[in-house]
């Protein structure tokens, strides 16, 4: 078992092309010895978001805190502190921050993807593997 603060966990900043005013903690992961799943932290800026991008695994979200929407393809669907998402399988994806505060959630996702073992692509279709979290 592992149990630490949350507010422990470095915040890095998300570097993958389209994003922008994010950061994310990797608060579990295989490194931690979880061996399926990972769990990460994100945070977003006001007027910040991530990358408009599809990959061919899900993401479960919780919204910890802040306002903003999740773009289900064109279409923006309100997110506040409670509501959870499923983003499927090969689904287009952006999250942005459209409060006055950070939008915060945590965002779960295969240890294989973590792994880089899935394209991630990016809206204008160029794929990009995304990195492993290196060093903790
Ligand atoms: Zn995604």
């Amino acid at each position: 078992m592992k149990v630490q603060d949350a507010g422990d966990v470095p915040l890095r900043p998300v570097t993958m092309e389209g994003a922008w005013g994010c950061g994310v903690r990797w608060l579990l992961c295989e490194p931690d010895g979880a061996p399926n799943f990972a769990m990460r932290q994100f945070d977003v800026a006001p007027g910040g978001f991530t990358p408009r991008h599809s990959h061919p695994y899900e993401h479960e979200v919780y919204v910890l805190e802040g306002e903003g929407v999740v773009l289900q393809g064109d279409v923006e669907r309100p997110l506040k502190a409670g509501h959870v998402v499923l983003v499927d399988p090969d689904e287009v994806h952006q999250f942005r921050n459209t409060g006055s505060t950070t939008l915060r959630f945590l965002c779960l996702i295969p240890n294989s993807a973590a792994a880089g073992q899935f394209p991630v692509a990016p809206e204008c279709g160029v794929s990009a593997s995304r990195r492993p979290p290196s060093g903790r």
